[in-house]
């Protein structure tokens, strides 16, 4: 057994969008033993130690400042591909990028995915993802078959639905707090095509875009929303929706040709000659306000026409792939998000002076997508019966404290109409707002079980102490 010392250099970790930085010891484990010499070594030390995945969480989920961080990324082998049942068992370091390609030849696709392919199967269960059909599928927990984990105390658990039914609906959504995934077994969903149907149509308004949502959904397989954050007055929340739905066994001619991965990969270059990598540095000179509003203006134009196209899997998914780096073209102050869920009876006003609000600052998003959702039984649970608003921002040394008071007054108008906030997102987040959302006992329970696991807090991260401290 390979001894951990502390004797490395601190690595200064980021989150996804580069705003956010904390200097943490970094281990690689590649085998279970590992993760228990780390908390072995961080109950010696007393340092604390975060699970990160691919590290593409918006926020402080997988940061650690001053601590240990266990990169999980390298525990990323398949153990077990069933092409009959459509079942797979994975180390939490897979991605769901080698899900899908494993997957989809075999008429397979993941239930539930991230807008980008790069994250991890532990980090999607430690934040509980949701996808543009969360209204029908749920979040990805609810396709978990069963998990092994192993905890701070030392024990090895097996959960599932039935079994450490409590652990089960807590470690999923539980932020990697109570111990740390080491294989999961998930259902995959049974595809006809490697196509989708899709439906764009554009919306005049923050009214129309809701109803749209709403009605649009029982319909259709997938549905998402584009709004457009900078303009306000009859315009305050137009855009486009996509919905997309499943073709139907026999729709399509050539169902392997289409499921194949050459037709799915997204192409690494524009017109066949400029390379995606670079594409981020031409988008950089647009990512002010006039810019912004110029762009979204365009997208907004162009979408006018309600039209019918089908798209591979891939290509409607991972849209945020398809420009590597995209976060870059934020500058050097990166870029945070908000993200609100609102109960359908309420969202039309509080989004509305949500968009105003940051029109008023002189802070608009320069992205803002919708989705409609369902609750879900999990312990921190983010959904509910109604719509989510995502809304990116630019982070610069001049607007930081701007903008995050900004954003604390957009939790305050969230909390009165009823709404939840996404860990694996937002970063204004505090522990009054956690317990407003979450409500005290669903907190209590939470911290309950943190203790049976970790009785000796040896799990914390940078979020964890903002949130629950
Ligand atoms: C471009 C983009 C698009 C996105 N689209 C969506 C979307 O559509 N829907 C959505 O829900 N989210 C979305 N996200 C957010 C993202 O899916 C989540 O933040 C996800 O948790 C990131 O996975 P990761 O592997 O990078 O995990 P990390 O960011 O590394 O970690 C996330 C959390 O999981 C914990 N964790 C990681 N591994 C383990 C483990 N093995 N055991 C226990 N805990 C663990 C970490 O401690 C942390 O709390 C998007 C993010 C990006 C960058």
């Amino acid at each position: 057994m390979t001894i951990l010392t502390l004797d490395r250099k601190f690595v200064s970790l980021e989150n996804y969008g580069h705003s956010l930085r904390a200097p943490s010891y970094i281990f690689k484990p590649t085998r279970i033993e590992e993760i228990a010499e780390a908390f072995q070594l961080a109950k010696k030390t007393g340092l604390t130690v975060t699970a990160r995945g691919a590290g593409r969480s918006y926020n402080d989920a997988a940061l650690n400042g001053g601590g240990i961080v266990l990169d999980l990324s390298s525990m990323n082998r398949v153990i077990k591909w069933d092409a009959l049942k459509g079942q797979i068992v994975a180390e939490p370091g897979t991605t769901l990028q080698q899900i899908w390609q494993m997957v989809e030849p075999d008429g397979w696709w993941p239930p539930v995915v991230s807008g980008t392919m790069l994250t991890t199967l532990g980090g999607c269960l430690g934040a509980n993802i949701h996808g543009k059909n969360n209204f029908r599928m749920g979040p990805i927990g609810e396709h978990v078959i069963e998990f092994t984990a192993l905890l701070p105390n030392g024990s090895e658990v097996t959960c599932s639905p039935k079994k450490n039914a409590d652990l089960f609906y807590a470690m999923i959504s539980g932020l990697g707090m109570l111990g740390i995934f080491t294989s999961i077994k998930i259902q995959m969903k049974r595809i006809y095509s490697g196509l989708l149907e899709i439906s764009a149509r554009p919306v005049n308004n923050l009214h129309e875009h809701l109803n749209v949502l709403l009605e649009g959904a029982p319909a259709s397989d997938y549905i998402v929303g584009w709004l457009d954050a900078t303009t306000g007055g009859r315009g305050l929340g137009r855009g486009q929706i996509h919905a997309a739905r499943y073709l139907h066994e026999g729709e399509d001619p050539d169902p392997q040709k289409t499921m194949s991965l050459k037709n799915q990969n997204l192409p690494s270059r524009i017109m066949g000659i400029f390379p995606k990598s670079i594409l981020y540095i031409f988008m950089e000179p647009f990512m002010n306000n006039l810019g912004a509003w110029g762009v979204n203006t365009g997208k907004y134009i162009s979408s006018l026409p309600r039209h019918t196209f089908r798209q591979s899997h891939a290509a409607f998914h991972f849209l945020l792939d398809y420009v590597p780096n995209v976060e870059l073209a934020y500058g050097r102050g990166g870029l945070i998000q908000h993200q609100s869920f609102l109960p359908k009876e309420t969202a039309e006003a509080a989004w509305t002076e949500l968009l105003q609000l940051s029109l008023k600052r002189g802070l608009p998003s320069y992205l803002g997508v919708t989705k409609r959702h369902r609750p879900d039984k999990f312990l921190l649970s983010h959904a509910v019966d109604g719509f989510s608003l995502a809304l990116d921002f630019k982070v610069t040394n001049s607007n930081r404290t701007k903008l995050s008071q900004m954003l604390q007054e957009f939790d305050r108008i969230v909390l009165d109409a009823g709404g939840r906030f996404y860990f694996a997102k937002n970063s204004e987040t505090t522990p009054e707002t956690t317990v407003r959302f979450l409500g005290p006992e669903t907190v209590r329970k939470f911290k309950k079980l943190k203790k049976l696991c970790d009785p000796n807090g040896l799990l914390e991260s940078d979020l964890y102490r903002r949130v629950f401290s």
